[in-house]
């Protein structure tokens, strides 16, 4: 494909990539991470991607949805809010999880993408963006869109298939978006022609949740300053590592597992 150059990221890389805090951080140099996501429907959805964020580098996580009081109370540090308006600034968003696709989910979405921050676009965002092409017209911002075989095909118009580098480099640079294509083994394409081929995971991580999971660490990263590629290509390493820990020795394993996991993820990566 073109002028495409495809990696397998290595553990020391990703060590290189996620970012720890120096002497001279406070909480809002290391990164503030905004999450919309969640409705009554699908509650659940958010307290899996705040999980999934805690795990990662920024200095503070900022949650807007109707579950903020859930989201509070199993994360008390975590600043939340029903609505995207007072959220206040984040260096990135995520939107998405569990917000279905009603005029609300929509309202928010074009909040979200109005902030012209790095943004991760996930599950309902999807299909929303599949939807309504325009909100997506004119973006500067960087964006990294986080779609499985079905999201994909809404997106696209088909299927990936063959080669599946070359299905999400096809639509990263449709799109002009970091395309992280889950499923056995994630592919991340940027539009600039960098793919990584990601080593880690399980079909364990096959579970409700676990892309939620997957997506808050993103915005994590993201928030904390590394390019969509790389922070891409961080998640999906370290959210495959976290799957094999929470499954180990054929444990049974759920996306609830994957916040701790993914800590023990992140310290394993950084012990030579
Ligand atoms: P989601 O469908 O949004 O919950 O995301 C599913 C997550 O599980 C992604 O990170 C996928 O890469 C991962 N996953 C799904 N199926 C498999 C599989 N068969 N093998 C490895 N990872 C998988
Ligand atoms: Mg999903």
């Amino acid at each position: 494909h073109g002028d495409s150059v495809l990696s397998v990221p290595e553990e020391s890389d990703i060590a290189e990539w996620v970012r720890r805090p120096g002497p001279a951080d406070d909480k809002y140099t290391r990164g503030v991470a905004g999450i919309a996501a969640g409705s009554t429907r699908y509650p659940g959805a958010p307290l899996l991607a705040a999980a999934g964020a805690q795990a990662g580098p920024a200095g503070m996580i900022r949650f807007a949805g109707d579950q903020w009081r859930q989201v509070v109370s199993r994360h008390p540090s975590i600043v939340a809010t029903p609505g995207i308006e007072e959220a206040g600034r984040v260096q990135a968003w995520l939107a998405g999880p569990g917000t279905g696709t009603g005029p609300r989910a929509l309202k928010t979405l074009e909040h979200v993408l109005e902030a012209e921050v790095p943004t991760v676009l996930d599950a309902d965002a999807l299909t929303l963006v599949a939807k309504h092409s325009r909100l997506l017209a004119g973006r500067r911002a960087p964006l990294v869109l986080t779609p499985h075989d079905r999201e994909y095909e809404r997106l696209y118009g088909s299927p990936p298939e063959g080669d599946r580098a070359s299905s999400a480099l096809a639509l990263a640079s449709r799109l002009n978006a970091v395309v992280l294509l889950k499923g056995h083994r994630t592919i991340v394409a940027d539009p600039d022609g960098s793919v990584y081929a990601n080593p880690t995971g399980t079909p364990d991580l096959a579970t409700a949740g676990s892309g939620d999971t997957l997506a808050g660490l993103l915005v994590s990263l993201l928030a904390s300053g590394l390019g969509g590629g790389r922070a891409a290509a961080a998640a999906a390493y370290l959210h495959g590592l976290a799957g094999e820990f929470a499954a180990r020795d054929g444990r049974p394993a759920t996306a609830e597992d994957l916040g701790d996991a993914l800590r023990d993820a992140v310290a394993s990566v950084r012990t030579p």
